[in-house]
């Protein structure tokens, strides 16, 4: 290893500045999703079968809403605007603009050129739960997704039900497409209750069992046209294992729900971003 320079404590000790301040972002108005959502009536009710992906969609202006049914279970979400699949969730600049974990009024951003809000969480029955003194916290988007290629690398394994493949049978089932398209769409997740943090000494992705029970919900509105899918992971709980049939699964239940009318006042679906694509050329 290399040498340390006389002042590597110091430069250690540098304060560290939050690379997007985001008290700029547009704000979602949540009493008012809030009151809409008090008034909104269940729609269509579908259940992701353990191990396994079901798809649903959500008109802008209407709700979604995941949950606990059977027993403890993560879920894995993909989001696409419903007219256009190359518009889809952004893990990686939602984890830039809000952390690691995402909960009430922080929002899913969708791909570049779009970059706007898809969703917003309106509720959270796991806002509790904080950051653990292991670093760990509730719906992350650092993890991908559980997928058969890391398992094969890893292991050598041929695993046909990591969320990555529910994910993509499930959207192959909803838009009438071969597997091998509806893969190239699937997309880096929300991990819906999953407890997952990164260790301090050597900074490893690591996860611990869900705290999420029965009962327990994730509430969100839609800001575009959208269409979801959401997998029961083959890990359950995430306690132990994934990628493999070993934990104990159940289904998680999605919610679709119609406001009433005129409860959202004048609000209106975000436009795409304003940068103007040229690019300094
Ligand atoms: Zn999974």
């Amino acid at each position: 290893m290399t040498t340390p320079p006389s002042d590597a404590e110091a430069r250690r000790a540098i304060p560290p500045v939050i690379c997007y301040p985001n008290e700029t972002l547009p704000q979602p108005d949540l009493p008012v999703y809030r009151a809409a959502l008090e008034s909104a009536a269940v729609i269509e009710t579908i259940l992701a079968q353990p191990r396994n992906a079901c798809s649903f969609a959500v008109p802008a202006g209407h709700f979604f809403r995941i949950s606990s049914v059977e027993g403890p279970q993560v879920g894995d979400l993909n989001l696409w605007n419903a007219q256009d699949l190359s518009e889809r969730f952004y893990s990686g600049k939602t984890r830039a603009l809000h952390g690691t974990h995402v909960t009430t009024g922080e929002r899913l951003w969708s791909s570049f050129p779009n970059l706007r809000p898809m969703a917003t969480i309106v509720e959270d029955s796991l806002d509790w739960y904080g950051i653990d003194a292991f670093g760990g916290s509730v719906h992350d988007v650092i993890g991908t997704r559980c997928d058969p290629y890391t398992g094969n690398l890893l292991a050598g394994t041929q695993y046909h039900h990591c969320c990555h493949s529910n994910l993509t049978r499930a959207l192959a089932v909803a838009r009438q497409m071969s597997v091998e398209e509806a893969e190239t769409h699937v997309h880096d997740v929300l991990n819906v209750f999953m407890c997952t943090g990164f260790t301090r000494d050597t900074g490893q992705y690591f996860m611990k069992a869900s705290p999420v029970r029965p009962g327990d919900q994730i509430t969100f509105f839609a800001e575009i046209d959208l269409l979801g899918a959401l997998s029961a992971c083959p890990g359950g709980d995430c306690s132990a294992q994934h990628s493999s049939d070993t934990a104990e699964c159940h289904p998680l239940k999605v919610e679709v729900l119609a406001p009433a009318t005129g409860a959202l006042g004048d609000w209106q679906s975000p436009p795409p971003n304003g940068y103007d694509r040229t690019h300094g050329v």
